[in-house]
């Protein structure tokens, strides 16, 4: 049996906002972010490494053992109706998380999860978030030694009707890759996503991929954020 609401805890990294939201289907909406801490793949590109490299960084140190109920009552301090709970990896804190989503939920605010799709997402939490936006790590992008697909937490992804599929897309060859995991697990809508944490490989990316993108019938995203204010943190 959980806790109570007052005793449940999550490993939190920082709660920013209001900013825009930079990627996927609800770009430019304004919303809170609520990055939690730790990720259970390692990849080298990640922009996030302060939330697990334990190679990098003292985790203590960017890491706060933060109350539900305290994270509810900064998001709920500002307006915008859209919160972003992402990470690291936030659906590794599932039983929390969906507390917190119930919990926004109910105050009228819309929920995105970003995860990177390999915890299948339970029906409780489903039931309280607006969309997850899945972002499967394709070979180019994925750590030596990860195992960053799994296919029946992908399955249950598109089993819950509210998720969107987001690839970092690095080279040519990655539309392929992209093309088999969505025809291999249904997976749609599929986005496109250059990566870069500097607005100039942002743009360099987006041009690179755009028509192609456009050819297979898939989506484009950019990274709003980096493009307004490169890679500062918290923004
Ligand atoms: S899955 Fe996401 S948060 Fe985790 S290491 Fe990869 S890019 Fe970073």
């Amino acid at each position: 049996m959980l806790p109570p609401m007052s005793d449940r805890r999550l490993l939190l990294a920082e709660v920013f906002g209001p900013t825009f939201q930079g990627e996927g289907p609800s770009t430019g909406q304004q919303a809170m972010f609520v990055r939690l801490s730790r990720c259970n793949l390692r990849c080298p590109g990640c922009d996030t490494p302060y939330t697990w490299d334990t190679r990098r960084y003292d985790l203590r140190e960017h890491t706060v053992a933060a109350s539900v109920e305290a994270v509810i009552a900064q998001v709920l301090a500002a307006p915008p109706a859209l919160v972003v709970i992402t990470g690291g990896e936030p659906v590794l804190q599932q039983p929390t998380v969906t507390a917190l989503a119930e919990r926004l939920a109910a105050a009228g605010r819309r929920v995105e999860i970003e995860t990177n799709g390999t915890i299948a997402p339970s029906s409780a939490l489903t039931a309280v978030v607006d969309r997850f936006n899945v972002s499967p790590k394709l070979p180019s992008f994925a750590a030596d030694g990860d195992q960053p697909i799994n296919g029946a937490a992908l399955a249950a992804f598109v089993a819950t009707g509210r998720a969107v599929f987001k690839f970092v897309v690095i080279g040519p060859g990655d539309f392929d890759a992209v093309g088999d995991l969505a025809e291999r697990y249904g997976l749609a809508p599929v986005w496109v996503m250059p990566e870069g944490t500097r607005s100039g490989r942002v743009v360099a990316g987006l041009r690179g991929v755009a028509d192609e993108t456009l050819r297979r019938g898939w989506n484009l995203t950019g990274r709003l954020h980096v493009l307004l204010w490169e890679d500062a943190r918290g923004r």
